[in-house]
C-alpha cells in the first residue's frame, strides 16, 4: 500500500525536466516540492536533447545577433523584447550550469566548442560530448537536486488538476490533485499552497510520430487552462525534419547538428532536393525543411539523411547517441544514409506568461515548453528551448521568492489521500490516447486544412465524451483541442503552421493570439463566433 507523501513546502513545481529542476535549485534554500510523473531523469525531453543550448558566448557573437536570428526564425510574431531579454541572460545561465558541474565541451584554451544549427548566423550552440547535452545537463542537475535538502521530490505522482479559490481577479491557486498509476483507487490532494509552477513540457505524445517522451501529453497546458490560464499560439507546433524513421515510438532523433556539419538530405535516388527549395538548403528554417521532407515522403520519393561524406568514420565518436540509435535499428550511418521523417518535436504555443513566468492566474507560474513567453513566435530557432527553460526558470524563481518572502505567515502545504471519484479503465484510456495521436497526426500535422481540422475536432469531441471522468483523457483532449481550434482559426500559413487551403502568409495576421477554455466552452454553447482575443507582437505582457 502506498503511503501518503509529505511536503514541507508551500511551493510546488510540477515537472522535473530542466525547467522544473532549475526552478527548484534557484529557489533553494527556500523549501519546494517537485512532483514528477516519472522517476527523475525519465519522462523528460530535457534528458534527450542532443544539440545543446544556444547562447551568444563565442567571440564572433552578441546577444543582439542571437535575438535577431530568433526574431527572423519566428516568422513575424516573436516578442522582440522577450527575445532580447532571454538572449541577454544566456551567458549567466550557462555559468550557472557550469557551477552545477555540467561538462560543456571546451577547447585547450577553455573556450566553448560551439555547434552551428539551422537559421543561426554563427556557431552558437554550447554542447556536451558532441550530442549528449541533454543527458549530461540533466545528470548534473539531478545529482545537485538530490543533494539539496530544501527540495522534496515526489516521484511517480502525476498532477491532474489545480485547486483554486475565489473568483475573477480574486481567483488564486491553493492546491492540486495528484494521482499514482499504482494506486488508481485514490487521488492525493495537496493544499495550502502559495505558489504552483507548471513545468510539464510539451505535447508530442498527442501525435503518432513524435520525438517526445510518452509523458508529453500536454497535461500542464490543460491543467493551467482549466484553472483559467490564458493559452497563446497553440497552433504553432514544430515538426523536426529528421526523426529517424525506423518505426520506433518515440522516434529517435538525428540532431540538426549533423546538417550543420554538412550532412545532406537526399531522396531514394540520391538527389539532394533542398538546394532547389531554399538558399540555405539543409540549413533552412525547420518548418521549411520539415515540409520538404514531408512532401518527398508523400510523393513516394522517400527521404534520407546522408552523413557518409560529411561525417563518415568519425560518426561513432562525434555523435555517439545518434550512432547508437541507428545501429540498434540496423543502420550504419557512417556508410549508409539514414531514413528520416518529420515528427512532432516542440510546441511553440502554451500557457501565456510574462517575463517572470507568471500566468494571469494568481499563484500560478509556467516555465519551459509548457509556457509561451513569446520567444519562439511561429517557429522555434534550434536549441533555444533549453535556453528559455533555464532563463525563465531563474526569473520565475526570483519572482516567487519575492512573493513568498512578503508573506507574513508562510504556511506549509499538506497532502491527503482521498478515494478517487473515478476508477480509470486503463484499456479504454490507452485506446483513447491512441485515437488522439492518430487524429492529430492525420489532421493537425505538418500540413492542415479546414476539412481535416474540423474532422479532428469532431473526433476529439467523441473521444472526450467516451472518456468523460478520466482526467488523463480529459486533459489530453483539452490540450489537443486548443491546437486544433487555433489552427482552424489561423487562416494563413506561417512558420510551423501550414494550411494547404491558405498557403500564403497574411501580413494582417502577424500577431500572437490567445484563447481561454472558458472562451472555447462559451463558443460551444453559442455554436458560433470568434472568441479569440489578440495580442500584437511585442505587446504580450500580462502583468
Ligand atoms: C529528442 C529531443 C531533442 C531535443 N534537442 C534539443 C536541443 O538540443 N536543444 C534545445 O534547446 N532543445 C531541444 N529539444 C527540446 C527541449 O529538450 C525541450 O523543449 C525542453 O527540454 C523542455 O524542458 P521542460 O523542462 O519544459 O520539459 P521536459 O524536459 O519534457 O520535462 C517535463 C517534466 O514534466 C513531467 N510531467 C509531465 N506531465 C506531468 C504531470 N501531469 N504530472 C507530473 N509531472 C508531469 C515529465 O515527467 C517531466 O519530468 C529536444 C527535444 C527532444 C524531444
Amino acid at each position: 500500500m502506498t503511503t501518503t507523501p509529505k511536503t514541507t513546502a508551500n511551493v510546488v513545481i510540477v515537472g522535473a525536466g530542466l525547467a522544473g529542476l532549475f526552478t527548484a535549485l534557484k529557489l533553494s534554500p527556500q523549501p519546494v516540492t517537485v512532483v514528477s510523473g516519472a522517476a527523475l531523469g525519465e519522462g523528460a525531453s530535457s534528458a534527450w536533447a542532443q544539440g545543446g543550448i544556444a547562447a551568444a558566448v563565442g567571440n564572433d557573437d552578441t546577444p543582439d545577433a542571437h535575438a535577431n536570428d530568433t526574431i527572423a526564425a519566428g516568422a513575424g510574431i516573436v516578442d522582440e523584447g522577450v527575445a532580447r531579454l532571454i538572449a541577454g541572460d544566456a551567458r549567466q545561465r550557462i555559468d550557472d550550469l557550469l557551477a552545477y558541474d555540467v561538462p560543456f565541451d571546451r577547447d585547450q584554451d577553455g573556450r566553448y566548442v560551439l555547434s552551428r544549427e539551422a537559421a543561426h548566423s554563427v556557431k552558437r550552440v554550447v554542447r556536451v560530448q558532441g550530442d549528449r547535452a541533454g543527458h549530461a545537463i540533466m545528470s548534473a542537475l539531478i545529482a545537485t537536486v538530490r543533494a539539496t535538502p530544501s527540495i522534496t521530490i515526489l516521484e511517480g505522482y502525476e498532477a491532474q488538476e489545480l485547486i483554486t479559490s475565489g473568483d475573477g481577479p480574486q481567483q488564486r491557486v491553493t492546491g492540486l490533485y495528484l494521482a499514482r498509476a499504482d494506486d488508481a483507487a485514490a487521488r492525493y490532494k495537496v493544499t495550502d499552497l502559495s505558489s504552483a509552477v507548471l513545468a510539464t513540457g510539451g505535447i508530442g505524445a498527442l501525435y503518432r510520430l513524435t520525438t517526445n517522451p510518452s509523458h508529453a501529453r500536454g497535461d500542464g497546458l490543460a491543467i493551467g487552462a482549466r484553472a483559467g490560464a490564458i493559452v497563446s499560439d497553440a497552433e504553432f507546433v514544430q515538426f523536426h525534419p529528421t526523426a529517424i524513421d525506423v518505426e520506433q515510438d518515440p522516434a529517435p532523433l538525428a540532431t540538426e547538428a549533423l546538417r550543420g556539419e554538412g550532412a545532406t538530405l537526399v531522396d531514394a535516388s540520391g538527389r539532394r532536393f533542398m538546394v532547389d527549395i531554399h538558399k540555405d538548403a539543409e540549413l533552412a528554417p525547420r518548418d521549411i525543411v520539415a515540409r520538404a521532407v514531408h512532401n518527398q515522403i508523400a510523393t513516394g520519393n522517400g527521404c534520407f539523411l546522408d552523413c557518409t561524406q560529411a561525417i563518415g568514420q568519425e560518426f561513432a565518436n562525434r555523435f555517439p547517441t545518434v550512432y547508437r540509435r541507428c545501429m540498434e535499428a540496423g543502420i550504419d550511418p557512417s556508410i549508409e544514409p539514414i531514413p528520416v521523417a518529420p515528427a512532432e518535436h516542440y510546441h511553440m504555443g502554451g500557457l501565456r506568461t510574462d517575463a517572470s513566468g507568471r500566468t494571469n492566474v494568481d499563484g500560478l507560474w509556467a516555465v519551459g515548453e509548457v509556457a509561451a513567453t513569446g520567444l519562439h513566435g511561429a517557429n522555434r530557432l534550434a536549441s533555444n528551448s533549453l535556453l528559455e527553460a533555464v532563463v525563465m526558470a531563474a526569473r520565475a524563481a526570483d519572482d516567487i521568492a519575492k512573493t513568498v518572502s512578503s508573506d507574513t505567515q508562510p504556511t506549509t502545504g499538506t497532502v491527503s489521500r482521498e478515494r478517487s471519484t473515478h476508477l480509470p479503465d486503463f484499456g479504454a484510456r490507452a485506446a483513447g490516447l491512441a485515437m488522439i495521436r492518430e487524429t492529430m497526426s492525420s489532421n493537425a500535422g505538418v500540413e492542415r486544412d479546414d476539412a481535416r481540422l474540423r474532422q479532428a475536432l469532431a473526433t476529439l469531441k467523441d473521444i472526450a465524451e467516451a472518456g468523460h471522468g478520466d482526467p488523463v483523457i480529459e486533459n489530453a483532449t483539452i490540450a489537443a483541442r486548443f491546437i486544433v481550434e487555433a489552427a482552424l482559426r489561423r487562416r494563413e500559413s506561417r512558420g510551423g503552421h501550414a494550411r494547404t487551403d491558405y498557403p500564403d502568409t497574411d501580413p494582417e495576421q502577424a500577431r500572437s493570439r490567445t484563447m481561454t477554455l472558458a472562451g472555447l466552452t462559451l463558443r460551444d454553447s453559442l455554436a458560433s463566433g470568434e472568441l479569440f482575443s489578440e495580442i500584437t507582437a511585442g505587446g504580450g505582457t500580462l502583468h
